[in-house]
């Protein structure tokens, strides 16, 4: 059998025609496996939805109980058989609950990685690469001049200026689904104790996450209207990318714009969006963290979904392995 016979790219999305399912359809099918809960992945409106029980309860938060006909919860490393396929979810190390989907028929397995990352995480299951015939990986940072530093590092440079500018409020832009938590924690881990404010667009994310074990530590809303403006002076303040472009930011005391995204490699990005404190942190694999996972997966063949697709499918082929671009649509380009 060739690849192609077991996944193809559909409008919809990627088929496998063995099982009757698509992965991270972009419109409503019959039945759907989901990689993670990251809203371009994860849509509603599916008669049948099969992930992991943390992508359910994200899709639950964001869509309400009903925003698929049925579910069916995912464990990890468990096979399941659907129709003449059989599908196995794998740790993907991109948010909480994100999975990599291994599909298997006729002795041939394809994994599609959906978003991953190699940097340690401590919010969500480490990445494990899956032996496989054919690998489909993102390339979101898929250029050489992608390398992004250790987390931690960033996390210093923001705490850093804290205590520099004790008068001003740091105002961290982060995705709502995994980056934002991501940062709490990884302050946390640097040792601030101090109570974290976070915009109402993170509140329920955030309380699933600590609900899941992972302890955020002291998080409060970031409303001003009951409090003095005084009192966010010295505080960071998190919220969604989108939230400190409009008025709501401009109530806190000296505002230093800071955005946690693995954009802020490029300079340019960082001033266009008025960002001041640019942190390089992502949830995506840079380009190192790509060549490296599709050596380890042993594929042969490898399918590149959605970012810069041209330079990774030149690099495959340079180290002789068969690539090609899958050209699916409906994929954001900056869903961290
Ligand atoms: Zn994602």
């Amino acid at each position: 059998m060739r690849p192609s016979e077991l996944l193809c790219p559909r409008p919809e999305g990627l088929y496998c025609g063995p099982g009757d399912f698509f992965i991270d359809p972009i419109r409503p099918v019959n039945r759907a496996l989901i990689t993670h809960g990251h809203s371009d992945h994860a849509r509603s409106g599916h008669g049948s939805v099969l992930a992991t029980q943390e992508t359910l309860d994200i899709m639950g938060l964001r869509y309400g109980d009903d925003f698929a006909g049925t579910t069916q919860a995912a464990t990890l490393g468990e096979t399941i058989a659907i129709k003449d396929a059989s599908v196995t979810f794998h740790p993907a190390g991109h948010v909480l609950g994100s999975a990599q989907i291994a599909v298997e028929h006729a002795g041939l397995r394809i994994v599609v990685s959906g978003d991953y990352k190699r940097q340690p995480d401590p919010t969500c299951a480490p990445f494990e690469p899956i032996a496989c015939d054919v690998f489909i990986t993102e390339a979101t940072f898929g250029l050489p001049v992608f390398r992004h530093p250790p987390d931690s590092e960033e996390i210093g440079r923001l705490l850093k200026s804290v205590s520099q500018f004790p008068e001003s409020t740091h105002l961290v832009g982060a995705y709502a689904l995994g980056k934002a938590q991501r940062v709490m924690r990884l302050l946390r881990d640097a040792g601030f104790d101090r109570p974290i404010y976070i915009h109402g667009a993170l509140a329920k994310l955030s309380d699933y996450y600590q609900s899941r074990g992972i302890d955020l530590g002291d998080l409060r809303p970031a409303t001003i209207e009951g409090g003095r403006k005084d009192d966010f002076a010295g505080s960071i303040v998190i919220g969604p990318p989108s939230a400190f472009a409009d008025r709501w930011a401009r109530r806190f005391p000296e505002p230093i714009a800071c955005f946690a995204s693995g954009w802020m490699r490029i300079r340019q990005r960082a001033k266009q969006r008025g960002v001041e404190l640019p942190l390089i942190i992502s949830d995506h694999s840079d380009w190192d963290e790509l060549t490296e996972t599709i050596q380890e997966t042993g594929a042969g063949e490898v399918w590149v979904t959605h970012g810069r697709e041209e330079a990774l499918v030149r690099w495959c082929e340079l180290s002789r392995l068969t690539a090609r671009p899958l050209h699916l649509v409906g994929y954001e380009d900056e869903a961290e």
